[in-house]
C-alpha cells in the first residue's frame, strides 16, 4: 500500500476585526471576510445579546431563559425571566444590586416627616 502523504492545507489570512494573521484549514479566496476565533466568539456572543431565549430544559422538565446580562456580560441560563431595566437586560445579581444602587440616590431625596397627631 502506497503511503498517501497527508498535506494540510492552510491559507494566512488576515482577521477583518482586529486585522491579527492566523492561518485556516481550508484555502481561502480572498473574498470575504475572515475572523479569528476569538472574535468569532466575541461576535457570536454579541449577536445573542438584547435577547431572551426561553428555552425548555430536559432534564429538569421546566422553561429556562438564556441571556446575556447587559452589565456583567455573562451568559446566563436561569429559571427567571430577566428584568429588563432601561433597555438592558439585567441578571439577578445586577438587578439586586442596581436596586440597591437606586434606594441609595432615592434616599438622598427622602424628607423625612413627622406625623404631628394633635
Ligand atoms: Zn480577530
Ligand atoms: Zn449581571
Amino acid at each position: 500500500m502506497a503511503e498517501k502523504q497527508k498535506v494540510q492545507t492552510s491559507t494566512k489570512v488576515l482577521c477583518s476585526k482586529c486585522g491579527k494573521d492566523y492561518y485556516i484549514s481550508f484555502v481561502a479566496d480572498g473574498h470575504r471576510d475572515y475572523f479569528c476565533d476569538k472574535c468569532l466568539k466575541e461576535m457570536h456572543h454579541n449577536r445573542k445579546k438584547g435577547n431572551i431565549k426561553k428555552v425548555f430544559d430536559k432534564r429538569k422538565k421546566i422553561n429556562v431563559y438564556e441571556f446575556i446580562c447587559d452589565l456583567c456580560d455573562c451568559f446566563r441560563r436561569a429559571v427567571y425571566s430577566p428584568e429588563i431595566i432601561n433597555g438592558n437586560i439585567l441578571c439577578k445579581e445586577c438587578e439586586a444590586k442596581k436596586k440597591a444602587q437606586d434606594r441609595k440616590k432615592m434616599r438622598k431625596n427622602v424628607i423625612i416627616v413627622k406625623n404631628v397627631k394633635s
